[in-house]
């Protein structure tokens, strides 16, 4: 490791030169208490930031054990402490010096959601813990010249003050991390109690679920958010490792809604919060950050948003369960389209989730298409059951259940059909909840809907597919693997574009960038001639809870900086995965 003097005199030699003379720096450096690793030196001002890696002894940092001890501990902290980094950046820690990125200093930090990620790594070397930030570093550069002294600066003194700002314990807000941790701990821990307790989800009262705006998922400002109250007969109470209320050491205790496995149905008129409520548990499979609102409602890991998506492509999916035999006498056992209608996306977007083992259904009528989710008696009078390839899920939400395991929640303010089917009807009216299981019941006894079950047989057992790796090509051009994200809504693989927009659980650009590395990890060590996309996409989960999420990165050094990535779940990686225009499956029989 080379030290302060050695980085400054090196900078003073190449200022002046051109950019590329910056290559010259990579390699560590101790400037003052941290360690300074300069992992990936960016060609020119204007291309993406270069690698940069702070490091800190875990002795020096003064990070409470406490806060060490078990992964949802370490997950919180290092989530806390990436967003730290970004407020002390933007708190004056760094700035424009020059051209182009010159001067800009960012950290992938998240957003509502608290995800595992790579943006801050506790770690252990030779025993000892340490700290490590990994940042997007512009060098200095004015045109394309280097700008030594300003680099100095950057490297020399920003970067130590944005890293004692939120990486040194003593000076971090009194008691902030050690909120942060117990408010993601207390959601962990009602997450890993949803099973025992036979809920699909819960949702603690005096929530806010509505967000600021559909572009923002900040909370709905106080005075506009009617925080959530739901009824007497669904309430559950769970006592939690933490206090609610920071302020209060007794307030262990939660009560909110206990949605039970089952079929739930959220019935209410208009505008009146059945989707918001749907969104926020959708949203549920993650923790949410102190503040968000949505910070004790949980949902079941493994629930998956159910939606029409027409237009996407599906390859060799056995839809028959929903889709029966198309016009002209095509088969739907191993469907294709390059276009899928309402219809058919919605049946393979529900065939795909069981495939991976899904176990809880999230669908809203909004999304949804009408054909798909019911057929009602005068329309099967009209139109005969011959002429018509679609089991309606109506038909099917049942059997999910009874013979499979797998729990639905459906937003369906306009048909009571679907009362015949539910164990759970929940009515939203003005932002609260009521349950009125009862009232459906007499109703569904008292009006018969005069409709036959369409079920012609069986729902059967997800049929494996093999995924062909040949198919699965991150290549362009020249380079062997080229993968880019801007946005969470699509991912450039190679030369195919993925688009994720109908993948709502999809939440952060990092981690779509993380599940198109994913797939090329997933080709590169657990495809085989039989290895079908589940097993992949378990694997994948094995990989990342034994090595963490840097294995990503195909270009990484060893301990060199990864990139951003956040973790996705193997429900979206296998989302991008089926959404890969030239993907090819083999059916395993
Ligand atoms: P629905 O699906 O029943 O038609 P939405 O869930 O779309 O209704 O909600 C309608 C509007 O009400 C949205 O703008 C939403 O942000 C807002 N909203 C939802 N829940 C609340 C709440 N608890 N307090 C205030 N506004 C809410
Ligand atoms: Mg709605």
């Amino acid at each position: 490791m080379q030290s302060e003097a050695e980085l400054r005199s090196q900078l003073r030699r190449i200022d002046g030169r051109g950019y590329k003379a910056y290559k010259d720096l990579r390699g560590a450096y101790r400037v003052g208490r941290f360690e300074l690793h300069l992992d990936h030196v960016q060609a020119d001002p204007f291309a993406t930031p270069s690698r940069v890696r702070v490091r800190l002894a875990g002795g020096e940092a003064r990070i409470p054990p406490a806060l060490l001890e078990g992964r949802v501990r370490r997950m919180a902290l290092a989530d806390y402490l990436a967003r730290r980094v970004r407020a002390a950046v933007r708190d004056g820690g760094a700035g424009r010096r020059g051209s182009g990125k010159s001067g800009i200093v960012s950290i992938d930090a998240g957003a509502q959601e608290v995800l595992e990620r790579t943006a801050i790594r506790l770690g252990e070397d030779g025993g000892e813990h340490f700290v490590e930030a990994r940042l997007a570093v512009g060098l200095p550069a004015a045109g394309r010249t280097v700008l030594g002294r300003e680099a100095a600066a950057l490297l020399c003194e920003d970067l130590p003050r944005i890293a004692e700002r939120a990486l040194l314990f003593d000076r971090l807000p009194e008691g902030s991390p050690e909120r942060f941790v117990a408010c993601v701990e207390n959601q962990e821990h009602l997450r890993e109690r949803l099973g025992e307790l036979g809920l699909v989800a819960f949702v603690a009262e005096g929530s806010i679920l509505p967000r600021e705006s559909g572009a923002s998922d900040r909370p709905l400002r106080h005075n506009d958010a009617q925080p959530f109250r739901g009824p007497d007969s669904l309430r559950v109470e769970v006592s939690l490792p933490n206090p609610v209320d920071p302020r209060d050491p007794a307030s262990t205790q939660v009560a909110g809604m206990g949605i039970p496995r089952g079929v739930t149905l959220v019935v209410g008129g208009g505008y009146h919060g059945k989707s918001t409520l749907l969104r926020a548990l959708e949203r549920g499979i993650h923790p949410h950050v102190p503040g968000d609102g949505r910070e004790l409602v949980v949902t079941d890991p493994a629930a998956v948003k159910i939606r029409a998506e027409d237009g996407r492509r599906v390859e060799r999916c056995d839809i028959s369960a929903f889709i029966g035999e198309l016009p002209y006498g095509r088969s739907t056992t191993a469907f294709c389209t390059e276009e899928a209608s309402g219809s058919t996306s919605q049946a393979a977007n529900i065939v795909e989730a069981l495939e991976l083992e899904a176990r809880v259904l999230l669908l809203d009528e909004d999304t949804s298409a009408t054909n798909f989710m019911v057929r009602d008696a005068r329309m099967q009078a009209l139109v005969r059951k011959e002429n018509e390839p679609i089991t309606p899920f109506l038909d099917r939400v049942r059997e999910l259940y009874e013979d499979h395991g797998v729990s639905s929640v459906i937003v369906m303010g306009g048909c009571g059909d679907y009362f015949d089917v539910a164990d759970t009807v929940i009515e939203m009216r003005s932002f609260a909840a009521h349950e009125v299981t009862a009232a459906a019941r007499e109703i569904a006894a008292s009006q018969d809907t005069h409709r036959a079950v369409e079920r012609d047989r069986p729902l059967a057992g997800v049929t494996e597919r093999i995924p062909l790796a040949r198919s699965l090509d991150p290549s362009r051009g020249r380079r062997e693997v080229k993968i880019d994200v801007r946005s969470a809504d699509e991912i450039r693989f190679g030369s195919q574009d993925i688009d994720l927009r109908a993948v709502e659980q999809l939440l952060d650009p990092s981690q779509a960038r993380a599940a198109g590395y994913a797939i090329r990890l997933a080709r590169e060590r657990l495809l085989g001639p039989d290895t079908s996309l589940r097993e992949a996409m378990q694997g994948l989960e094995r990989i990342f809870d034994e090595e963490g999420l840097d294995v990503l990165d195909p270009f990484r050094r060893p301990d060199g900086h990864p990139g951003a990535f956040a973790r996705p779940r193997r429900f979206e990686i296998a989302a991008a995965l089926n959404r890969l225009r030239n993907v090819e499956f083999r059916q395993r029989r």
